[in-house]
């Protein structure tokens, strides 16, 4: 390999996010290729017999087995650490097998969850019925009550989970409080901060103990690849996280590595612009919809505490018409140029209706608790002209009455 200041923490540590994001974790090949290479490869060879040893006693540095290392997936990681501002971080094929692995590895049966109630669908499943299966405790609680939380802690409690902005109904949880009264009881804090990105919102500076990501979203932002990460101290991801999957396997495959590796160079760029037509998006709807939540509006109930965590107010936005499902189906039928789509963070615009879909294997009070209501819509914002949306918007809602 050639060297690379991409991998050089104490250069690259003090590089600004955008820069990070562009060179971050970059490692060359004697070639001395620019672009990073895609290495698709199941295995290493050795020179000698005693080096092969020496990486299986950990005493010589170089990787032995794609599921536990890759070249191509270690930049990716390296990078995320830099734009998390992590110890340590661990690619995962999905975003859901990096929520439960992270989960899973650091919790055992008699051992007790804390977790908000509004948070993906999926991560609900595991909360309330996978978790339990293996003699895991849960409690759910609203998340944006803080006192909630300190309620839910018992001598059991090793770990609090939380969305924030949340799926879909964009609650706020204030993560330096929660983390406080996790860390009072000796628990952990994960925070799943897939809707905001590195790019507006660093849990760790807040208290978090683990990030976990759906890099699907925002991070390949173009609609390709699945992916995910956990991040964490390097401590915690050597004992306990990789003591789970070096076994059970859910790393990222090398080539959706280097996709989501390219994508990076232009997360903020992305990112930037989509918060800044989500924001054009909202302020036309809340004039045409009875009910809106986007973070970034002063309308929305935690606007000041969103803004303290948050550099901008996200790329979702949720509306509520009071016809329900029939009225929320009508507008999605009739829009043009928004996808009716369950995905978010694409660069298409996409819309879907949780209570028939993301959100359908939450059973109708749970569902109703989280504020999905059948008059519920979901709106991803992407990067098309924000009036082109706005009419296809407009023209969508006269066709409903609205
Ligand atoms: C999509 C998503 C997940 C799951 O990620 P996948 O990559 O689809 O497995 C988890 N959390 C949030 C907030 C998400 O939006």
């Amino acid at each position: 390999m050639k060297k690379h200041t991409g991998q050089n923490r104490q250069i690259t540590r003090s590089w600004h996010p955008a820069t990070q994001a562009v060179r971050g974790g970059t490692m060359r090949s004697e070639i001395g290729e620019t672009s990073e290479a895609i290495f698709l490869t199941s295995g290493y060879a050795y020179d000698n017999a005693e080096e092969a040893a020496a990486r299986f006693r950990g005493e010589q540095p170089g990787m032995t087995y794609s599921r536990l290392q890759n070249p191509t997936v270690a930049m990716l990681e390296e990078r995320l650490c830099l734009l998390e501002g992590a110890e340590a971080c661990r690619a995962t094929t999905t975003g859901m097998a990096a929520m439960s692995a992270a989960l899973m590895c650091q919790l055992s049966a008699g051992d007790h969850l804390v977790a908000a109630r509004a948070m993906f669908g999926s991560c609900r499943v595991l909360v309330d019925t996978i978790l339990p299966r293996f003699g895991v405790e849960t409690t759910v609680v609203d998340g944006r009550d803080t006192q909630a939380w300190a309620k839910a802690r018992k001598p059991n409690t090793k770990m609090f989970f939380l969305e924030t902005p949340a799926n879909p109904t964009l609650d706020i949880v204030d993560m330096a409080a929660v983390a406080d009264i996790a860390h009072d009881a000796g628990a952990l804090v994960m925070v799943d901060n897939a809707f905001a990105t590195p790019v507006l919102q660093r849990p760790f500076e807040f208290g978090a103990d683990i990030v976990a990501h759906s890099a699907t979203k925002l991070m390949d932002g173009q609609g390709r690849v699945l992916g995910g990460a956990v991040l964490g101290r390097e401590k915690w991801i050597n004992d306990v996280y990789l003591a789970f999957t070096r076994h059970t396997g859910p790393i990222l495959s090398a080539f959706n590595a280097w996709v989501i590796l390219k994508s990076l160079e232009t997360l903020d760029l992305r990112v930037r612009r989509a918060v800044e037509n989500a924001g054009k998006v909202a302020a036309f709807l809340e004039a045409r919809v009875p009910r809106l939540l986007y973070p970034g509006l002063a309308s929305h109930p935690q606007h000041a505490l969103a803004m303290r965590q948050m550099d901008g107010g996200g790329t979702i936005i949720a509306l509520y018409l009071d016809g329900g499902r029939p009225q929320a189906h009508g507008l999605l039928d009739a829009l043009q140029l928004i996808d009716i789509s369950n995905n978010v963070g694409d660069s298409r615009s996409l819309m879907t209706h949780p209570a028939s879909t993301t959100h359908a294997s939450v059973p109708e009070a749970g569902r109703l608790e989280m504020g999905i209501t059948e008059g519920m819509l979901r709106l991803s914002v992407g990067l098309e002209d924000p009036r082109d949306l706005i009419a296809d918007l407009d023209q969508a809602l006269r066709q409903i009455g609205l």
